[in-house]
């Protein structure tokens, strides 16, 4: 039966010392997930390369896009498999080409070899040369471009069968998905905390999530949206159980009895004391947040300090460098940016201070919590949680 082949390139598993192979059999297996849906599909690691086989009505573009989204792998080309013997290869090289001047329009080439298999009896430049003067002769309109030709042509030369490909399609990079542990983020309806969520996933780490909703100020849309975010991250992370919790009654707490101004850094540290529990009964390892040194009055460093201090659980902010403008292109590159724009409310914006304390001190804010029954509340909130696991359509 004739198929469709595409070599993966991993990225940095490749680097791996002694653990590669762990490292390649878990890409394998995201691979494999990832085009579950589809009939036929043959993966194999092949020479350090990762080979799919699909049957030839499956598109390459879908297969292609599927791929692209598995962390780990750098780069996917489209490609040819023939007998390792030079006749062959050249035969296959000039109907390549062809289809390059015909579809393409291509004018100029270059030949690179590479021999995967040292016995075989060409080197590599006596293999790029033969095929590329077959090439010229078959192809009258083509010259060689030795510099920035419009085509490369790769002739990857191995024991049995050899591969020909041109296009090297750029994938994510990272690494496997749960290489790393498990993370909880603290998934909100904005830009900032998906991004933050697929930059931890992008370093081989399961993602659960925490969501805190004001219900009934906040809507069931607001909800959905959260539900939305999730679905398109789970492309890249899998499926993903959301744990949604009703802040409300803590929040009404702290209105009345706490300074108005403290309102959203005490939400924030009760916010990190519930989602500590979470991880401890999910198995996360660590918080995940969206935060941004200085971005908004609860994400100067001063209240950065004082939100840590809630809670004993490293807290990862993989944004914290990053500027507004690189946070929302990288949003828009996962897909996740037109839904996070969708201005429905959040629960921070309910009870919003007029003038938010931006540097807050921990004895202050101590002190203001110590009027609430924190345990109680956190109690409370933790069995009202609700929870739904979101899968990729
Ligand atoms: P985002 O764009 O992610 O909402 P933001 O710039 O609006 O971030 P904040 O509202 O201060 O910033 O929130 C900072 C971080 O706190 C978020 O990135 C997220 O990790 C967490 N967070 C905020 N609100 C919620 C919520 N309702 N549920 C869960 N986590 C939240
Ligand atoms: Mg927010």
């Amino acid at each position: 039966m004739e198929r469709n082949i595409y070599i993966v390139r991993c990225g940095e598993v490749a680097l791996k010392g002694m653990n590669k192979p762990y490292f390649e059999r878990m890409l394998v297996e995201r691979i494999r997930k990832v085009l579950k849906k589809h009939q036929g599909i043959e993966i194999r690691r092949e020479d350090g390369l990762i080979v799919v086989r699909t049957v030839k009505d499956i598109p390459g573009d879908t297969v292609i896009g599927e791929i692209s989204k598995v962390f780990g792998v750098d780069s996917i080309s489209p490609a040819i498999e023939v007998e390792s013997d030079m006749e062959a290869i050249e035969e296959a090289a000039i109907v390549f080409m062809q289809k390059q001047i015909e579809e393409k329009g291509i004018r100029t080439f270059k030949v690179e070899a590479k021999r995967a298999d040292k016995s075989f009896p060409v080197q590599s430049p006596d293999i790029a040369r033969r095929v590329g003067a077959k090439v010229l002769i078959a192809c009258k309109v083509l010259k060689v471009d030795v510099h920035q030709p419009e085509c490369r042509l790769h002739v990857h030369v191995r024991r049995e069968r050899s591969f020909l490909f041109e296009q090297k399609v750029s994938a994510l990079g990272g690494l496997p998905l749960g290489t790393n542990g498990k993370g909880l983020v603290l998934l909100s309806g904005g830009i900032d905390s998906p991004v933050a969520a697929f930059l931890m996933a992008k370093r081989g780490m399961y993602i659960e999530a925490v969501h805190f909703h004001s219900y009934p100020y906040t809507s069931e849309r607001a909800w959905d949206k959260v539900k939305d975010l999730a679905r398109v991250l789970t492309q890249y992370c899998g499926n993903i159980k959301i744990h949604s919790i009703n802040l409300l009654p803590i929040q009404e707490q702290i209105v009345q009895h706490c300074p108005e101004e403290e309102m959203t850094i005490l939400v924030r540290r009760f916010m990190m004391k519930i989602a500590e529990r979470v991880a401890a009964e999910t198995g996360s390892l660590m918080l995940i947040t969206g935060e941004n040194l200085g971005q908004v009055a609860s994400q100067t460093a001063e209240a950065l300090v004082v939100t840590d201090a809630a809670t004993s659980l490293p807290v990862m902010r993989p944004l914290i460098g990053m500027d507004k403008v690189e946070i929302m292109d990288l949003a828009r590159k996962i897909g996740t940016y037109d839904i996070a724009i969708l201005p429905y409310e959040d629960c921070c914006t309910v009870f919003l201070p007029k003038h938010p304390k931006t540097k807050p001190k921990l004895s202050a804010i101590l002190e203001s919590e110590s009027r609430l029954d924190a345990d109680g509340l956190i109690e409370k909130a933790l069995e009202n949680k609700e929870t739904v696991m979101i899968r990729p359509v």
